[in-house]
């Protein structure tokens, strides 16, 4: 028999989270303050909770997805007694330092706690193709339910400390927001010519899917902390950056975006680094300029 389940918190989110432990076959038990928002669920077989305590009460694990720190603690601080002993999983989004700061809440009651972080959109929930879910905290907790949380998504388990969660969805986010942002510009530029996005398109995803063949290589300079190479320079992608700068500036566009990246190109080079691999940057990203 499937572990009982309970998911505290039915946006959009919390919907496709309850739909897939009731897919999978989990007893599922649900609450939301909006109560209506349980209907669907209710009509495929889920139990609605008429208080967030009894529906605590009803889940070995108790899922909770709701807008932000403070509406979860909302929630759980006047149920605090009925968690204890059960596996807490917060699926609400959460900073590095509020996963810390819960999870050090929950240790001291005796509730078993799992962070996690969705890089997915609802719609991909239960969909383990496309849905990844980080979790940082409980091994046990992790270990213990994971049937369940391959339900929703492909899981990662990133250690015992609970900020980590957040921190690499963090750290992933910024990637994607960068790459989008360069995608941005790049379309731009070559719509001043009256390219369409959608013939650059075509041309953009074959690229940026061969260039993050590099990824790996430009980790390996960041964690030896050694930067020394014979192909491609910070001096050789100055003058890659010079000529992106002067064209679009040529074109008539903004350089909001590449800007950023000549100036810590330039920073790098100024303080003599020309030679070192362009993986160099991280460092005027850690120390950031005064
Ligand atoms: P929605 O806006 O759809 O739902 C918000 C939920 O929070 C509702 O259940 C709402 O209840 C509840 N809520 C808000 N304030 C309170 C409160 N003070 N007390 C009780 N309940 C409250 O958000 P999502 O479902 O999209 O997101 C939920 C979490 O999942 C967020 O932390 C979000 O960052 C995270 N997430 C969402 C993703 C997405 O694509 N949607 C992707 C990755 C993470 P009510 O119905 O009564 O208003």
């Amino acid at each position: 028999e499937a572990t009982p389940v309970t998911v505290i918190g039915l946006g959009s989110m919390g919907r496709a989270i309850a739909g897939a432990f009731l897919a999978g076959g989990h007893p599922t038990t649900v609450w939301n303050r909006t109560a209506s928002k349980a209907a669907v669920l209710a009509s495929k077989g889920a139990s609605l909770a008429p208080t967030a305590a009894e529906a605590v009460e009803a889940g070995e694990l108790v899922v909770v997805c709701v807008l932000d720190r403070d509406a979860a603690q909302e929630i759980l601080h006047p149920v605090t007694d009925r968690l204890a002993g059960r596996s807490l999983l917060m699926l609400t989004s959460l900073s590095p330092a509020e996963a810390n700061e819960t999870s050090a809440w929950a240790a001291r009651e005796s509730i078993a706690f799992l962070g996690g972080a969705i890089m997915a959109t609802p719609d991909l929930i239960g969909n383990p193709e496309e849905a990844s879910l980080l979790y940082a905290g409980s091994s046990a907790v992790f270990e213990l339910h994971r049937a369940a949380l391959e339900l929703l998504g492909t899981s990662t388990y990133l250690g015992d400390v609970a900020a980590r969660a957040s921190l690499l969805e963090t750290g992933l986010l910024a990637s994607m927001y960068s790459m989008f942002a360069g995608f941005f510009h790049g379309a731009a530029l070559v719509g001043t010519q009256g390219v369409t996005a959608e013939e650059f398109t075509a041309l953009a995803l074959p690229w940026l899917k061969a260039m993050t063949t590099f990824l790996p290589g430009q980790a390996e300079f960041i964690d030896k902390g050694d930067y020394t190479t014979d192909v491609q320079s910070l001096a050789f992608n100055k003058g890659g950056l010079d000529h992106i700068m002067r064209i679009s500036e040529h074109q008539g566009i903004g350089t909001d975006i590449m800007k950023p990246i000549a100036e810590l190109i330039d920073r790098q080079v100024a303080a003599g680094h020309g030679s070192d691999s362009l993986a160099r940057l991280i460092e005027g990203i850690r120390t950031p300029k005064a």
